[in-house]
Parts: C-alpha cells; sequence; structure tokens
C-alpha cells in the first residue's frame, strides 16, 4: 500500500480502511482533498477551530427549553447560573431539578462544573 497525504490527520499514512475524496474545513476554510475513511482516529482539528467549536456550542445553550430548565447551560455557564440564583431568576430547588434537553441538539458542549457543585 502506498501513503498518501491524509486531510484528516494532516500527515502521509497508509489506510487499510480506504480513502475518501472530500470536503475538508481547515483553518482558512474548505478544501477538497483525500482523507482516510478510518474514523477510529479522532478527526485533525487545530486547537483554534476546536476551541471554536466548543464556544459556539456554549453560546447556543439556552437556560430554558419547554419550561425546563437545562442542566446542560448550568454546568457550561456557571457563572450565569450564579448570577441567577442571585437574583432569584431560578431556585435551588431549580438546579436541582434540572434536566439535561439540549443533549441530542447541541452537541460538543463543554461542561465546567456539576449542577450539583452549584447549590452546594
Ligand atoms: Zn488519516
Amino acid at each position: 500500500m502506498t501513503k498518501m497525504y491524509c486531510l484528516r490527520h494532516n500527515k502521509k499514512h497508509i489506510s487499510e480502511s480506504g480513502w475518501k475524496y472530500t470536503k475538508w474545513e481547515t483553518e482558512t476554510g474548505f478544501v477538497w482533498g483525500w482523507a482516510c475513511a478510518n474514523v477510529t482516529y479522532p478527526e485533525f482539528t487545530t486547537n483554534q477551530i476546536k476551541e471554536e467549536r466548543l464556544t459556539y456550542a456554549n453560546d447556543m445553550l439556552q437556560s430554558h427549553r419547554g419550561g425546563e430548565l437545562s442542566r446542560e447551560f448550568l454546568e457550561a455557564h456557571p457563572k450565569r447560573a450564579k448570577q441567577m440564583l442571585k437574583n432569584n431568576v431560578i431556585t435551588k430547588e431549580d438546579v436541582k431539578n434540572s434536566k439535561y434537553v439540549w443533549t441530542k441538539d447541541v452537541p460538543g458542549v463543554t461542561k465546567k462544573v456539576d449542577a450539583e457543585a452549584l447549590i452546594k
């Protein structure tokens, strides 16, 4: 097998699972090229892009969904959650009863604290 330049891993390597000509997101925009079909490796992204994605995911979260307090929101935005508690926008009981309501719709959210830690 010959080595090919792989966009997924940003280096030349041999792929046992084959190659796919694909559109790939880079720092400077989208490029077309070959990426190995091996999905067990973590996808190559620069730290910058990774961070942007994570920030974006957290920003997508809204505090409530269908009247239910979002646990993801609390855990991704502890400062805002504490402010909401302080201003009686939400209660400790609300925090206790909060649920993961965004899990499927907002992937890649960064959890910063445990919701329980907010009400200790
Ligand atoms: Zn690869």
